[in-house]
């Protein structure tokens, strides 16, 4: 989508600090972090979120998974223990309607999430 954030920063319209990149997911380091580690995982393919994961394929929804969990155990975030978040609609907090993960690490964090 030519006015998404995110696909704009999937085509490096806008830069980012990447990651991890394959053929459908990108990872790059949030601008505005709240851990230590704080990453954004997104598919290529735009979908608004996670309601609308079906969208995508089966191979595309294990890269998500498949991603988050390698680039987690190569930063040793599971040592200390790590966090998955996907914020859905805006009262959730979710400010840009492209499917993404936050994962957060290096910290503590409290439960349950505010
Ligand atoms: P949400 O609030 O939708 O759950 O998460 C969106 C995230 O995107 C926020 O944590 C925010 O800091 C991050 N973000 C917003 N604009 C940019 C940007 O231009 N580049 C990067 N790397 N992250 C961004
Ligand atoms: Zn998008």
């Amino acid at each position: 989508m030519d006015d998404c954030l995110f696909c704009r920063i999937v085509k490096k319209e806008i830069k980012s600090e990447i990651v991890f990149e394959n053929d459908s997911v990108l990872i790059f380091k949030d601008i505005n972090p709240k851990a230590p580690v704080h990453l954004l995982v997104i598919p290529k393919r735009h979908i608004a979120d996670i309601t609308e994961i079906d969208s995508l394929s089966a191979a595309e929804s294990y890269e998500i998974l498949s991603s988050i969990s390698k680039t987690a155990l190569e930063l040793g975030l599971e040592k200390s223990g790590f966090r998955v978040v996907t914020n859905t609609g805006v009262g959730a907090g979710q400010s840009v309607a492209h499917l993404h993960f936050h994962i957060l690490g290096k910290r503590d964090f409290a439960w349950p999430p505010g």
